[in-house]
């Protein structure tokens, strides 16, 4: 199968390291729990100009490379990648593309295709839906519920890693699979893979 995999969130700890540079320069600092919605501006109200200002410093940072790889996900990501396609699609802008070769490259070798959906911050994205559509992805995993629904609506399935963050109108889908861990996702690849095998050969 080909699966499309999202990058921050999904394979990559980005919050935690987001939070280790926002605390050594800014308050009132901010902790994990914190992050009950995608933006400090739904967190705690902060200007949208203000927290994009501080977003592309961070972006900027050393911080911004010593994101750390999830704890399973390099492990799951080997043993998926024997049987099936790995393909990142990320939300970071094209620029990152060098900086974001590199971390895959050191964590998760066995990943080659890295696709962005957009060239810049604030132009509209192509959606994910869109982009596995386009390389025949039979599943994204991702931790952006937008993009679940996103894929929902063109009927591909998606598995959401769940996070305080994503919990708003919990989803109640056949095609969406809400999951608490990396163990979660090889399983549920293993029944979709069963599912596909058993429609091809009725078909
Ligand atoms: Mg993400």
């Amino acid at each position: 199968m080909k699966i499309a995999v999202d990058l921050d969130d999904t394979l990559a700890d980005s919050v935690t390291s987001f939070i280790d540079f926002y605390n050594q320069k800014y308050k009132p600092t901010l902790k994990y729990e914190d992050f009950t919605a995608y933006t400090l501006n739904e967190i705690n109200g902060m200007p949208k100009e203000e927290e994009n200002k501080i977003l592309e410093e961070f972006d900027n940072s050393e911080y911004y490379d010593k994101i750390k790889p999830l704890k399973e996900a390099i492990e799951a990501i080997k043993e998926l990648s024997k049987k099936h396609e790995i393909i990142v699609v990320t939300s970071r802008p094209e620029k990152f593309e060098k900086r974001t070769r590199i971390w895959i490259n050191k964590y998760l070798p066995e990943i080659k295709n890295i696709l962005f959906v957009r060239k810049v911050y604030h132009e509209i994205p192509k959606t994910k839906a869109e982009v596995c559509r386009e390389i025949n992805a039979e599943v994204l995993i991702d931790d952006n519920l937008t993009h679940a629904h996103d894929c929902e609506k063109e009927g591909i399935r998606s598995i959401l890693i769940d996070y305080p963050w994503n919990r708003d109108n919990m989803p109640n889908s056949k095609l969406i699979h809400r999951v608490k861990s990396w163990a979660e996702i090889i399983k549920i690849i293993n029944e979709i893979e069963k599912e596909l095998n058993i429609e091809k050969t009725s078909s």
